[in-house]
């Protein structure tokens, strides 16, 4: 049975939870080592990498879950079209940083299989041109870095995480206050109020430094020097169709600090099966600015001349279409995201819990080895589930 069968379809198949009998009670070995009684309710506020993390793993111990998203749709950060291109185009997290195998860590069910394609840089081939010199991807930090082919972090999302938990995804229900001062804890959206044992906040640390969710009573000191110390960096992407390629697999820059953020252009389409050329660009942290601060002709006429620089024209001569997304404008990101020179006891203390009664999960919220990442996003949510089921 254990083999074959996660406990709750056991139980399912016994009809046990059908025919609704308490069959957990608070003694019961299954909660012996967790924080949560049989019977309570988690509400999870974003419906991002970590809290459809969160809610696909309560989900699969059998927790009653509830997810609260104030967009149209899940995903967050992962956010991905298919319209732009014969393939999808990830307008957020874009690379897997990490082995493959958290696929399966994240899916925590060994009867799945994942059939997921990554394809890693060829270090002998592809080449990055920095200020006009071939430059070794492997030396610049490409060094786990894999792309998606056919398919995004989101897509992943999409197949192995969601189909299990989409009923206990509410859309439009952007959370405003927390009152967690006794034992039932109360959320409210501008309409709505609802009542959880426990609550899971994945939404982005922008958001809690702008105060968009009020606490009662307010959160510990320590927990709100970090939201206030935190840095987030701003950041955009953009995808460009030219008719021709003519630019290696990464184009960067030698005068960005690293402290001052990230920009490179690179090649979207690389391993795809398409004909299509698409150019993305990546820029997050004040080398961002300039494209954050233009708007549509002024934006692509500024990208288009910084690429025909390099390119000798080509970029103005050649291009086709594109698409812009800003995070920094995006009302329920504000940013992109935690930049990689914070302080590892600043994302520590912002993954902490709070009164045993909320939990923090996401790229932000992690135990202060890893952030700024989907894996670290969904690690950190598979931790919290972990801390609350035992
Ligand atoms: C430009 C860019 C490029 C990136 N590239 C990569 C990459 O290549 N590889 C990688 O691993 N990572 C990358 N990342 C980072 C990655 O996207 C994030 O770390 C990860 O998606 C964060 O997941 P999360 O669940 O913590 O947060 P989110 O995805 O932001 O999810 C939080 C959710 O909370 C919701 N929400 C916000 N406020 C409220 C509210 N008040 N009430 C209810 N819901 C609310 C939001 O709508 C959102 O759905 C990139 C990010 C950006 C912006």
């Amino acid at each position: 049975m254990k083999d074959k069968m996660t406990r709750k379809e056991f139980f399912e198949k016994c009809g046990l939870f059908s025919i609704g009998i308490p069959f957990f009670n608070a003694n019961s070995w299954f909660f012996k080592n967790s924080s949560l009684n049989p019977k309570d309710k988690v509400i999870i506020i974003g419906a991002g990498a970590a809290g459809l993390t969160a809610g696909y793993l309560l989900n699969q111990k059998g927790i009653k879950v509830e997810i609260l998203e104030a967009n149209t749709m899940y995903g967050g950060r992962m956010k991905r079209t298919n319209d732009f291109a014969d393939f999808p185009i990830p307008l957020g997290a874009e690379w897997l940083h990490v082995k493959k195998s958290v696929f399966k860590e994240i899916v925590n069910d060994k009867n799945v299989e994942i059939d997921i394609e990554n394809k890693p840089y060829n270090y002998d081939v592809d080449y990055a041109l920095i200020n006009g010199k071939k430059r070794n991807l492997k030396k610049l930090g490409f060094t786990i870095d894999q792309k998606f082919i056919n398919s995004t972090w989101f897509d992943f999302f999409e197949r192995y995480i969601v189909p299990s938990i989409k009923n206990k995804i509410q859309y439009n229900k952007v959370v405003k206050s927390i009152d967690y001062s006794s034992d039932k804890l109360i959320i409210e959206t501008v309409d709505e109020k609802y009542t959880a044992d426990k609550i899971i906040i994945t939404v982005p640390v922008k958001l809690l430094q702008n105060n968009s969710i009020q606490f009662k009573p307010k959160l510990p000191d320590k927990k709100l020097k970090a939201i206030k110390n935190v840095k987030v960096w701003g950041g955009c992407k953009a995808f460009i169709e030219f008719s021709e390629k003519f630019y290696p697999t990464v184009t960067g820059f030698v005068d960005v600090p690293e402290k001052l953020g990230h920009k490179l252009y690179y090649d979207a389409s690389y391993g795809q099966k398409t004909s299509q050329h698409i150019l993305g660009l990546f820029a997050v942290g004040s080398v961002a600015e300039p494209y954050l601060k233009l708007k549509g002709e002024e934006q692509l006429k500024y990208i288009l001349n910084e690429l025909d620089k390099i390119f000798d024209g080509k970029a103005s001569k050649n291009y086709k279409k594109h698409i812009f997304q800003n995070w920094t404008d995006e009302p329920y990101a504000k940013g992109a995201y935690v930049h990689y020179f914070e302080s590892w006891r600043t994302i520590r203390t912002l993954g902490k819990p709070v009164a045993n009664k909320l939990y923090f999960a996401g790229d932000a919220y992690t135990n202060g080895s890893d952030w700024s990442s989907v894996h670290a996003a969904a690690r950190s949510a598979k931790k919290v589930v972990k801390k609350l089921v035992g």
